[in-house]
């Protein structure tokens, strides 16, 4: 007889959409004519751009011709663009890697999720009280996580508070923890850590022998210039971290798929046999190596083109395109006199509720006044009762429109 993994029962709601989609759906049920603009989802709008479609487009013409046809690939990823990743995203930063300190991926999603398996289910792990849910569900998933509370929390993870009395910075933890999943710019309060900031977390880390795992999938969207765009232009950092990169946002991959990890081989964990020291660039290699064979030669090579000179203006316009839609958002939900963070260093904005109202009371009020969704505070963690997320990276015509809404309205 078969077992499952129990754990995969003790999961909330497999995604954050169907709730909210009930509501949005059971509301057009009574009001047929009401448009309305969600802004609940964290999807891209653009396309991808020409110098990617058309790199798309050679690539694919190789692989209709015997001579220039590719097959399996580098687990790791093409030399062609992990090159390219470590000159632009790296050495510009004056942060050196070693190409095999690279992996690219189908996106972070995967490796972040992954990554647990690599690591003893006897770590500690925190998470910022708000959070992607990936990194608390796929410790629940591999036995981390413990046993789920009535306040939604689980009771083996320490949750980080994170308020808006410290603009939603976490604060180092109180009791010993192994492992610390941090992101910056953050999803999704859109707060980000300048680099004393983020120094303080490292040195907290090399001090304290814990691993950091850095999701930086909104890097693109750093307007700030003493935000680092990577964890390693800290001092000390590639002792202790990983970092998880993606094109989704930023490029407009979310389809196409692709994002890197990097594991520094300076990056040492402990067997629990013995103790002995461990690379854990060689084990993320060996798992890849069993678990993975690869991201597809035509989406490398198409994201490789983002990083030539017109591919690189392309990106930038996008990424501008997504930041003025924030400016927007911000400046509307401030001109009613709500209570705004986020939306500078990152394509989400972040608001209070006003009078106390719940997130769920407030994402009903949005729907029904304005016709516009977001996201309630609280699928994010219960630090979020009380906000709701709004994403910029809808079509701009419709970013205009709920302008126009919110500027007639009274929340
Ligand atoms: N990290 C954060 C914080 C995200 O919000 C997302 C996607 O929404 C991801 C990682 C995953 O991105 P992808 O798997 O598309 O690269």
């Amino acid at each position: 007889m078969a077992l499952i993994n129990d754990n995969f029962l003790k999961l909330p709601g497999s995604s954050y959409c169907p709730d909210i989609t009930k509501k949005a759906n059971a509301f057009k049920l009574v009001h047929p004519n009401a448009k309305i603009i969600n802004l609940g989802n964290s999807d891209v709008s653009l396309p991808l751009s020409k110098e990617v479609i058309h790199a798309m487009l050679k690539a694919t013409e190789e692989m209709s011709q015997a001579v220039s046809f590719k097959g399996y690939g580098p687990e790791q990823g093409y030399r062609f663009l992990i090159d390219k990743i470590i000159k632009f995203d790296y050495e510009s930063r004056k942060i050196s890697l070693d190409p095999d300190e690279v992996f690219i991926s189908n996106g972070s999603k995967s490796d972040i999720a992954n990554f647990g398996e690599i690591l003893s289910k006897d770590n500690r792990i925190a998470v910022m009280d708000l959070a992607f849910p990936v990194y608390v569900d796929s410790n629940v998933i591999g036995c981390r996580a413990g046993e789920p509370g009535s306040d939604g929390r689980w009771n083996n993870i320490y949750y980080i508070p994170c308020t808006s009395d410290t603009d939603f910075i976490p604060e180092l933890p109180l009791q010993k923890v192994d492992i610390v999943y941090l992101c910056f710019p953050n999803n999704p309060t859109g707060a980000a850590l300048n680099k004393s900031q983020l120094k303080v977390w490292v040195d907290y880390a090399i001090k304290n022998n814990v691993l950091i795992l850095f999701d930086a999938a909104y890097e693109a969207f750093i307007t700030d210039s003493n935000v680092p765009h990577s964890i390693y232009e800290i001092k000390g950092a590639k002792k202790v971290a990983v970092e998880f990169k993606s094109f989704s946002k930023s490029a407009g991959f979310t389809g196409a798929r692709c994002g890197y990890t990097v594991v520094p081989k300076e990056l040492i964990a402990f067997s629990k046999m013995d103790g002995t020291p461990v690379m854990l660039n060689e084990l993320w290699k060996r798992r890849q190596l069993t678990k993975f064979n690869g991201t597809p030669y035509i989406i490398q090579k198409a994201v490789e083109a983002i990083y030539s000179p017109k591919g690189r203006e392309e990106v930038n316009q996008l990424v501008e395109y997504y930041k003025t839609n924030a400016r927007y958002l911000r400046e509307s939900l401030e001109g009613v006199g709500l209570k705004v963070f986020g939306g500078i260093n990152s394509p989400f904005v972040w608001f209070k509720a006003p009078n106390g109202l719940s997130s769920w009371k407030m994402f009903e009020r949005l729907l029904y006044e304005v016709n516009i969704t977001g996201t309630p505070g609280v699928k994010f963690g219960p630090g979020g009762e009380g906000y709701i997320r709004l994403s910029a990276l809808n079509d701009q015509n419709e970013i205009i429109e709920v302008k126009e809404r919110l500027s007639k309205w009274k929340p």
